[in-house]
């Protein structure tokens, strides 16, 4: 069975072909700067290659192309787009409505509209994808959401709810929701699995480092915390994200004459990693500056394996100690010497790091912690979208 996978954003779309249920990867491709002057698509399905450089005005016109690559005679991977028998899409926020991927009907698209206020720049396109896919490829093909928020369902109130009066709570649902979830709960249950234990018995902390970051406490299988909130914009420090920091900065900068334009922009767009360093985003670029004696470079890394450090102690407490720590996201999979600033000095809580395998692990599944080391540490490339076209199957096929 063929599922199409989408992640829509705002100005791309991002698509992999896959055959379930063994979930081999037929093709996968990109649509970019959608509404620009330089779109470009391309597609790589084994050796072959297509790239196309014609304007792409809208995601309408983004799923055509996709189409005609996807069926192109001589690279395609398909003949006809009827051999596609469902389509899984990642959303970002679900937020109370969904503790698991959904059939998207009327209803349900409802809801990802609701919700845009709350993630503006991410569900509108997620929507327009599934809207478009349904046009493009018609009616009858089920068309499968995939929550970000929806392995956080299962925080309790406890660490959900914000100290602020409760009925902005009740009127606006302001709480923590949580992201990242597709990659948290796949981690999760490859972790359980590399460790020979049920995935409903591993105790785990979780950490996702890309460009976005977030930690989650996953105890029994299931997110019982995670440092993202009713944004992506709380939590650890990010590539260009503040992570947590005082709000009463926000009055401070207002009556400096900084406008929430200008703060929003500032705080998801130009902190973090970017605005410490005053260098870059990519922590590959920082550590060579730092390795040439950058001081702001070296701050920058060490600041940000500080909050991380200081999460996987809160999650330490959370969970009462926990099976293993993981590691995940661009940075978490190949940067080995992000991962040993994180979990140095922490012997005392059973964390030692084998520095020989942490080296060796470079995008690649497996375990980096020392002989002696009470807690397990490990490294699992993260698969989204394998595990959105997995649900997708799950619930195309009537299985679990
Ligand atoms: P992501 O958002 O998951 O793609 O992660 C992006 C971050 O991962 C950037 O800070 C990169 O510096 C870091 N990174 C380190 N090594 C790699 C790599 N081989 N491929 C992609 N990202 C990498």
């Amino acid at each position: 069975m063929k599922i199409l996978v989408f992640n829509c954003g705002s100005s791309s779309i991002k698509y992999q072909l896959f055959e379930m249920p063994d979930g081999t990867i037929c093709a996968k491709g990109l649509v970019q700067r959608i509404g620009e002057k330089h779109s470009e698509a391309f597609q790589k399905c084994g050796d072959a290659e297509i790239r196309s450089d014609e304007l792409i005005e809208n995601h309408q016109h983004g799923l055509q192309v996709i189409r005609k690559m996807l069926t192109d005679p001589d690279k395609g991977p398909i003949k006809s787009m009827s051999e596609i028998a469902a389509c899984g899409h990642r959303v970002v926020h679900g937020g109370e409505s969904f503790t698991g991927s959904m059939e998207v009907d009327d209803e349900v698209e409802k809801v990802i509209e609701n919700y845009s206020d709350l993630a503006p720049l991410h569900n509108p396109p997620n929507l327009t994808g599934i809207r478009e896919a349904k046009k493009t490829l018609g009616d009858k093909i089920p068309q499968i959401a995939c929550f970000d928020t929806a392995f956080h369902q299962t925080i309790p109130n406890v660490a959900y709810l914000y100290g602020l009066p409760y009925d902005m709570y009740e009127k606006y649902k302001i709480r923590r929701y949580g992201f990242h979830g597709t990659s948290h709960r796949y981690v999760a249950r490859r972790a359980a699995k590399l460790m020979n234990m049920d995935k409903y018995d591993a105790d785990l902390i979780t950490c996702h480092l890309g460009n976005g970051c977030s930690i989650a406490a996953v105890k029994a299988g299931k997110s019982i915390d995670t440092s993202m909130g009713l944004t992506p914009l709380e939590g650890v420090m990010m590539g260009t994200r503040t992570g947590d920091f005082d709000p009463a900065i926000i009055f401070y900068l207002n009556r400096k004459g900084y406008s929430s334009e200008d703060l929003d922009k500032i705080f998801n767009k130009k902190s973090g990693l970017l605005g410490l360093s005053g260098i870059s985003n990519d922590v590959r670029d920082l550590e060579a500056k730092a390795e040439s004696g950058d001081t702001r470079a070296r701050l920058a890394l060490d600041v940000f394996a500080y909050r991380i450090r200081k999460y996987i102690g809160a999650y330490l407490a959370v969970l009462n100690g926990c099976h293993g720590i993981v590691f995940t996201g661009g940075i978490g999979e190949n940067e080995a010497k992000m991962r040993c600033r994180i979990v140095e000095n922490m012997e005392n809580l059973g964390i030692r790091l084998d520095d020989k395998k942490n080296a060796s692990i470079r995008g690649t599944e497996g375990s980096i912690e020392a002989d002696n080391s009470k807690i397990r540490l490990l490294v699992v490339p993260t698969d989204e979208e394998g595990a959105i076209a997995n649900d997708t199957y799950n619930i195309v096929s009537g299985g679990k």
